[in-house]
């Protein structure tokens, strides 16, 4: 058993888990929310501490991070569980996975996972994705710690729920975050996801303070999350939060798990990139063939710095230091050639 952080001990042996904004309140013997916490006689209990339940050498655009060494590869990681329960989910068998049949690949320890990661070629480093990585917090922490300080870098692609105290230690060790900004009003967050949108608007606030990397994405699902002046309010609050500089993905939606909407149109996608992009710099549309939409642009000069076929990227206009060659602006902090 591996004792999770962030719970009190309550009468007639519950726990109080407060890492993510839940708050589950456990009786013994039972799971949180999440699936992957659990009271064990009085002691909250990590169940999927160094379960690895997906493991690949994938390609950073995939997470996907566009402007954190692109064209890149990570070692990325997953177990199971997760704390919201999207009836879109689109990776629902790690995610909603029931921790007393867990899916798993392998165990290991965070030195194993280091070695792995020393191990394998052109590798920068070790992202936390697939399900949500919070929920294996204990694990991505002492991972992390340990990639810190053996020069990689780390990521971690997640839905934002969880809580500042917890947040605000990891962000000591993870340099890059990709946050799932699923919709833009509460009905919508608690239909659909489970959960609140407000925690996850402090954590993207709280990230963004932090000065790590930060990119969002934002899966649009044709007539449920796909409102022109609901998305043109977020993309205000991006500005207004974040900056102008704000990358964001908007991911096409194929329908998974228990919903099933028709595939999001391309045209609504455009339509939504248009917006998007009277806003922010830099907009990408994911999970479907385009290139002028996957490219990234200087957004001074307008060349084209990096042409993008899903995965495949090709330099074009971008100096080794991430710069624009046509005018110097500086437009990708993370690069290496
Ligand atoms: S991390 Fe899991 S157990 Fe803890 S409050 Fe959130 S859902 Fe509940």
């Amino acid at each position: 058993m591996h004792e999770a952080m962030f719970y009190s001990r309550l009468d007639n042996n519950q726990v109080l888990c407060k890492l993510c904004p839940h708050y589950c309140k456990i009786e013994e013997g039972r799971f949180g929310n999440c699936h992957a916490r659990r009271n064990r006689n009085g002691i909250l209990s990590t169940e999927v501490y160094g379960r690895i339940a997906a493991f690949e050498l994938d390609p950073v655009e995939k997470k996907p991070l566009y402007h954190f060494y692109p064209g890149k590869e990570i070692l990325s990681v997953g177990t199971t569980g997760c704390n919201l329960h999207c009836l879109f989910c689109q990776n629902h068998a790690l995610s909603q996975c029931d921790n007393r049949k867990p899916v798993l690949i392998k165990t290991l320890s965070p030195d194993d996972l280091l070695k792995a990661a020393q191990k394998a070629k052109h590798n920068i480093g070790i992202a936390f994705t697939y399900n949500e990585p919070s929920v294996n917090y204990e694990y991505m922490l002492d991972v992390a710690r340990k990639v810190k300080q053996n020069n990689l870098v780390t990521a971690m692609i997640t839905n934002g729920y969880i809580n500042p105290d917890p947040l605000e230690i990891l962000l000591e060790y993870i340099d890059a975050f990709n946050i799932d900004l699923k919709g833009f009003n509460e009905k919508f967050y608690k239909k659909y996801s489970k959960a609140t949108l407000g925690p996850v608007l402090e954590t993207i606030k709280q990230v963004g303070k932090s000065g790590k990397h930060l990119e969002l994405t934002n899966l649009v699902i044709p007539t449920i999350n796909d409102d022109e002046d609901e998305f043109e309010n977020m993309c205000q609050w991006i500005v207004n939060e974040l900056g102008e500089n704000t990358v964001l993905h908007l991911s096409r939606y194929f329908p998974r798990y228990e919903l099933n909407q028709y595939p999001t149109p391309p045209e609504i996608l455009f339509n939504l990139y248009d917006i998007a992009k009277s806003y922010l710099n830099h907009v990408y549309l994911g999970n479907m063939a385009t290139e002028i939409h996957s490219n990234t642009y200087c957004p001074v000069c307008k060349s084209t710095l990096i042409e993008r076929t899903y995965y495949h990227i090709v330099p074009k206009g971008i100096t080794a230091e991430g710069k624009c060659i046509q005018c110097n602006t500086q437009v990708i902090q993370h690069y290496s050639s």
